[in-house]
């Protein structure tokens, strides 16, 4: 069966010797735009990429303003900077997902709290996160959550859409509403994926993006915080631009403020790429759709899209038998020329997070034992 999915994969990605898990693709107006960001000598923070770049966010997610950062990470940071998360507040995350999450969270000083991700879709679950909320903190007088063991401020909620599938997010937005919480969605992996035919980051305050090398759409490196709120986009562009007094000549600051712009070559690129993006996500489609198909013919489960949304398929996913059986495919995948990769370990088991608050986690644990990631690039034609 190991051998069949190989032939398979190989097929799907013919004249490649490797095949990679994800490549980025630059086949449309890179170079040109490139070129111009060069010739214009703007290569820098300040420049018409840059600008255009927030514009073209903000219309392809359907969210009124969009803030670029350096990276995906960084726009984490800020989006939980200015939805007020504190030192030692607590952000309630899922336990599966990419160490960034918990990295900016930490960066503040905050502590993350992880409930359980849903089978069906991988990212946090609406039902647990209520049960949760429901049992373990009280709502106070000034409106927001407090949680009963510590007292600690439950200051944002931060899901995250894993390998580019909606999680339940419309419920996830009404629950937090209703406790008081800041919604933050990480949404690094989900660009292009919509649920209930809305794009995702625009469910709660504000939703963040990565475009690093492996994303679906990349300039390198590069990320973006969206938000439907004007204040909440104003105090995101001025602390990541150092926290400067506007002036045409003086150089006043008033408030600590960060280096997190992205540069405008990396927006040069972001605009060519989002030229492309749509392109990308029917390429992508067509690739799991087989991926599909093959799998049914097998004991492997192929992860689908989940009910009611529209997923960019950024990492296609299969799930195995048990753990061993996982094990041994990724040794035959990798020593026959496919790349593959588990899940992330979880963050409940990692040494800064060990002693961090959390629910049951039986999913996320079933999730992180048997889920492989199979070669999901942009096919090309
Ligand atoms: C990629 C990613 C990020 C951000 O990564 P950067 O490399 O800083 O752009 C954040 N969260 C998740 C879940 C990611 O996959």
């Amino acid at each position: 069966m190991f051998k069949q999915t190989v032939d398979f994969i190989k097929e799907q990605f013919k004249g490649q010797d490797f095949i990679p898990l994800h490549e980025p693709r630059f086949n449309g107006n890179e170079k040109k735009y490139l070129l111009d960001c060069i010739d214009s000598t703007f290569v820098s923070s300040v420049g018409k990429y840059v600008d255009d770049f927030e514009k073209q966010l903000a219309t392809y997610t359907g969210a009124k303003y969009a803030v670029a950062a350096v990276n995906g990470t960084a726009a984490l940071h800020m989006a939980m900077i200015v939805a007020g998360v504190r030192n030692n507040d607590i952000v309630i995350t899922q336990p599966l997902s990419f160490i960034a999450t918990c990295n900016a969270i930490s960066y503040i000083g905050a502590k993350p709290l992880f409930v359980d991700v849903d089978f069906d879709t991988l990212g946090l679950s609406a039902s647990k996160l209520k049960e949760y909320l429901f049992e373990n903190v009280i709502k106070k007088s000034d409106g927001f959550s407090y949680h009963k063991l510590t007292n600690q401020k439950i200051a944002a909620c931060v899901p995250m859409h894993t390998f580019g599938h909606p999680c339940r997010i419309d419920e996830i937005a009404a629950i937090c509403i209703e406790y008081g919480i800041a919604l933050i969605e990480d949404a690094a992996e989900s660009m292009g994926s919509y649920y209930k035919g809305k794009h995702t980051g625009t469910f709660g305050k504000l939703g963040t993006f990565s475009f690093n090398g492996n994303k679906t759409i990349t300039c390198g490196g590069g990320g973006a915080i969206i938000t439907d709120d004007e204040q909440l986009a104003k105090r995101a562009k001025y602390l990541t631009t150092q926290a400067k007094v506007p002036h045409r000549w003086d150089f006043v600051h008033d408030e600590i403020g960060y280096n997190y712009r992205m540069p405008n070559l990396n927006a040069a690129l972001m605009c060519a790429q989002l030229e492309q993006l749509n392109d990308f996500l029917e390429n992508k489609r067509a690739l799991a759709t087989k991926y599909q198909e093959f799998f049914k013919k097998t004991d492997i489960q192929f992860i689908v899209e989940p009910n009611n949304s529209n997923s960019n398929y950024w990492l296609c996913a299969i799930l195995l038998k048990d753990k061993e059986t996982r094990d041994s495919f990724l040794e035959f995948t990798n020593d026959n020329g496919v790349m593959t990769r588990p899940a992330w370990a979880l963050m409940t088991k990692l040494v800064m997070f060990k002693d961090a608050m959390h629910g049951n986690i039986e999913n996320a644990e079933m999730i992180e034992s048997r889920l492989v990631n199979i070669p999901s690039s942009v096919r090309l034609k």
